[in-house]
């Protein structure tokens, strides 16, 4: 029986799930894409097809407009595209409403640049009880990079002892600061103190502290930088194995010296200050005024680069193991109207829900998408749009036998 998938969530992102679910009409009889701005999600609706969008309003942060809109509708499964900030009220009313979940990125407060698992793993017991699931983190990373690591887990390794994730995007949008994915979400995300995990404990840093080239597959040594990201938080769960996990990602020099003199000036600040006689938090203000991340697919050059490096042992002898996708801005921008950034995000959003409605990883609880078996996803990745290549036993930009720094 075909399914009905409300998207809740209209940027970016939305934009390519929506656009890809729409072209799964042999898994949804209707999809409803519903956000703040409806105009928005009018705009995408248009260009989807051939399963019918329908479009809402919708204030994710209030509970009784968004129950009213899944009863209304009655969806098979949410797919939460909104801001992590919306992760929990979302998870609320599929609870209550009896209806499966999916995101891309973990539960953050407002109000505390903190983004990790724990607040929605204690959703845990009430999904299984109620017959529904959740995925969580069904994005490029968080999304494939742990899909990644499962299936060199099933294929490759008796055990993974170093891995290191490393994202880069070596493309150019031609404006001179600009960020890929929603402003507010990105600055925090990278102005916060790094975190890696080593020998059983977590490891903090200065933000942006530790960098070093890393060289990505077509594009060459980039610089790149050790930052937290949520996804380490459940694979060193997933895989207990793991000694070692960071994750890095390249920044330009422009992009660092814009992002500087911004908090300098205290623009990346979360913290209200009065102007005028209203209460502003200046990082949202900044938000106003910066380009939106989903008009810069135009003219966007270049492509990412975004693979997981492990080193470990398969029957008794060490093993490395690089599995990466390189995404082209222009091809992602031909396909869906998204620059890569956006289109990497979206095309595993729309195959962990097509995976779920299709009952391939249909299961109650709330699981990090590496605790599914890797192989239909990895197959499916190619499919629409993100292939992806597999070096054993190459070198790895981290390549001392001890899996320490070279
Ligand atoms: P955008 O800012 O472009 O879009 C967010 C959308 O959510 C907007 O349409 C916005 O509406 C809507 N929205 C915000 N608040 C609410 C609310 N209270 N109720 C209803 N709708 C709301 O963000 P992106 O598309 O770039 O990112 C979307 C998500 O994807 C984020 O959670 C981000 O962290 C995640 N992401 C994950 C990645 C991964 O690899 N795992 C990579 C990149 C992003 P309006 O237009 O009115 O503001």
């Amino acid at each position: 029986m075909k399914k009905r998938l409300l998207i809740i969530g209209a940027g970016g992102v939305g934009n390519v799930t929506t656009r890809k679910c729409a072209r799964m009409d042999d898994t949804y009889e209707k999809i409803m894409l519903a956000s703040r701005t409806k105009s928005k999600c009018d705009a995408i609706a248009a260009e989807s097809g051939p399963v019918p969008v329908e479009t809402a309003k919708v204030d994710a942060d209030n509970p009784k407009e968004l129950k009213q809109l899944i009863h209304a509708f009655q969806p098979d499964l949410v797919i939460n595209v909104a801001l992590p900030y919306q992760d929990l009220p979302i998870m609320d009313a599929c609870l209550e409403t009896g209806v499966h979940y999916l995101d891309t990125a973990s539960y953050e407060p407002k109000d505390k640049p903190e983004f990790e698992y724990s607040w929605q793993w204690k959703y845990h017991d009430q999904y299984d009880q109620a017959g529904i699931m959740a995925l969580l983190g069904s994005g490029f990373d968080p999304g494939v990079t742990n899909v990644f690591v499962a299936y060199a887990a099933k294929h490759y390794f008796d055990e993974i002892h170093y891995l290191d994730i490393v994202d880069c995007n070596a493309g150019d949008h031609g404006r001179s600061f600009a960020t890929n994915f929603n402003p507010e979400i990105n600055i925090r995300e990278i102005t916060q103190p790094g975190m890696y995990y080593e020998h059983g404990s977590w490891k903090k840093t200065k933000p942006l502290e530790f960098h070093r080239a890393i060289d990505y597959p077509r594009i060459g040594p980039r610089n790149s930088y050790l930052l937290y990201h949520e996804e380490l938080e459940s694979l060193v769960k997933t895989f207990p194995s793991i000694k070692r996990a960071r994750f890095w990602m390249t920044f330009s020099e422009e992009y660092l010296t814009h992002l500087r003199v911004l908090q300098n000036v205290g623009m990346t600040s979360i913290e209200p200050i009065d102007f005028e006689g209203m209460s502003i938090q200046p990082l949202q203000f900044l938000k106003e005024v910066l380009p939106e991340p989903s008009s810069l697919g135009e003219g966007y050059v270049g492509e990412t680069s975004i693979g997981c490096q492990m080193r470990g042992i398969k029957d008794g002898k060490d093993r490395t193991c690089y599995i990466f996708n390189n995404c082209s801005h222009q091809e992602a921008y031909k396909d869906t109207g998204s620059h890569a950034v956006g289109y990497t995000t979206g095309v595993p959003a729309s195959i962990g829900a097509r995976l779920m409605m299709q009952e391939t990883w249909m299961k109650s609880g709330v699981w990090n998408i590496e605790q599914l078996d890797p192989d239909p996803f990895m197959e499916l990745l190619p499919e629409w749009g993100l292939p992806w290549e597999v070096i054993l036993d190459g070198e790895l930009s981290f390549k001392n036998s001890e899996g320490e720094d070279a």
